[in-house]
């Protein structure tokens, strides 16, 4: 079977995007999800609360895609004016949705706050369209259908556009389109640059089927492959089962997980399935390893806690760290993390421990200690490690740094 890909386009609208007080994640969601059906997004388009740019973009982008995406200018307020556009641009005329209006209704009773009228207007919809229910605001979405084309209109709050994606627009455009499928297989990779693993792959990436297509994907230390396959014929995922083994023999000793998985999330799985815990106490990364490692769910099954702690005192009372090992070797040192973690680990009864201390820039670095050292603590019963890192980009990089490298530290100490 011919396999003809599915176009389409995003638009995203607000002056907010333009002038970058607001960063444009919904199209970027969207386009995951789209791709996620077999969907492929071959343009995105921001622009202002401006009549004349909202309706050039919808002719342009009708002229190539099958599916135009809005997000944005649905709400109460005068800059808002895709609504009204929408309308006009479709040839109807404004009218009042019952189940929409009820909705607004029931949202201002259960907020106890009265209804005016510029929010009743929330519930008129041009009449040439079918709503879209919002069950997380008051502002309904709207589907045309025009020339062959579906457009589709969401509010810009990326909650309630991804309920309206979820629950009506993503099943509807499948029942519609039925895209060729998309088969994903990602692995993650640590310790190897990107450049060292496309020279150890490249011969298995030139002898990739034309259908199936690899992609590196680079963040923080870590590198992520993932092969995807796209046509119809009931073959691909058995084909692209076998590309991916081959290919996971390929990096077998730097790969972390031959899933889609963040390196928190491989190291829950790992504590969980071994009812193991864990504890942190962290100087530099100023807790951010703790937070990364509960935004997992299900993280209290071996997550105990631990803390921040920035000062030298703190480092004293919440992990008897030694005055003399301070005062030796400093607050970033081999003796200093090591000295944490066994203290956080001792102190909580966790398995095993992690800790950070670290000179994370702009200012702070020494000849001995530049800018960008960081020495990661771990500690369970009766062993302990330490690894040390030289990051050399800005605040930010350096913590999204040290906290993976440390984590993944981490995993290799837990695994032994
Ligand atoms: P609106 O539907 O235009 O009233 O948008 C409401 C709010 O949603 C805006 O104030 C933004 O904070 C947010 N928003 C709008 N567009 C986007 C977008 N493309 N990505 C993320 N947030 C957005
Ligand atoms: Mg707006």
């Amino acid at each position: 079977m011919e396999s003809r890909p599915v176009i389409a386009s995003i638009l995203t609208i607000g002056d907010e995007l333009l002038i970058g007080q607001t960063v444009d994640t919904n199209s970027a969601w969207m386009s995951q999800e789209l791709n996620e059906i077999g969907v492929w997004v071959h343009r995105r388009v921001s622009v202002g609360d401006d009549r004349e740019a909202i309706w050039q973009a919808l002719d342009e982008e009708s002229r190539q895609a099958q599916i135009i995406l809005l997000t944005g200018g649905l709400g109460p307020t005068a800059d808002d004016i895709t609504k009204p556009l929408l309308c006009q641009y479709f040839g109807g005329r404004m009218v009042v949705d019952p189940d929409a209006l009820a909705n607004v209704k029931h949202i201002f009773e259960m907020l106890k706050r009265p209804l005016i009228e510029r929010n009743l207007k929330q519930a008129e919809v041009p009449d040439v369209c079918t709503v879209i229910p919002n069950r997380r605001g008051t502002a309904p979405g709207m589907w045309f259908e025009k020339e062959g084309r579906i457009f589709v209109s969401m509010p810009g709050v990326p909650y309630e556009m991804k309920g309206m994606m979820k629950a009506f627009v993503l099943p509807r455009l499948l029942a519609h389109f039925q895209p060729t499928p998309v088969v994903h297989r990602t692995l993650l990779t640590a310790g190897i640059g990107e450049s060292f693993l496309a020279e150890r792959i490249h011969e298995f990436e030139w002898m990739l089927p034309k259908n199936i297509k690899l992609a590196y994907l680079p963040s923080y230390g870590m590198v992520r492959l993932r092969l995807t396959g796209r046509g119809a014929d009931a073959g691909l995922k058995a084909e692209l089962e076998a590309q991916f083994n081959m290919l996971q023999q390929l990096v077998a000793d730097v790969m972390v997980t031959n899933e889609d998985q963040s390196i928190s999330q491989v190291l829950g799985k790992i504590l969980t399935e071994r009812g193991q815990t864990l504890s942190s106490l962290e100087s530099c990364t100023g807790g951010y390893i703790g937070h990364l490692i509960t935004s997992i769910p299900g993280s209290s099954r071996y997550y105990l806690g631990g803390g921040v702690a920035y000062s030298n005192a703190l480092k004293i009372s919440t992990a008897d760290v030694r005055p003399e090992t301070l005062a030796a070797h400093g607050a970033v040192s081999r003796e200093t993390v090591v000295e944490m973690a066994e203290g956080i680990r001792r102190r909580t009864g966790s398995d095993f421990a992690i800790a950070t201390s670290g000179i994370l820039g702009p200012d702070g670095g020494t000849p001995e200690k530049p800018v960008g050292t960081v020495w990661v603590g771990l500690s369970a019963e009766g062993r302990q490690d330490s690894s040390h890192f030289h990051f050399r980009f800005d605040r930010q990089r350096n913590t999204e740094l040290a906290a993976n490298h440390g984590l993944n530290a981490l995993r290799k100490f837990i695994l032994g």
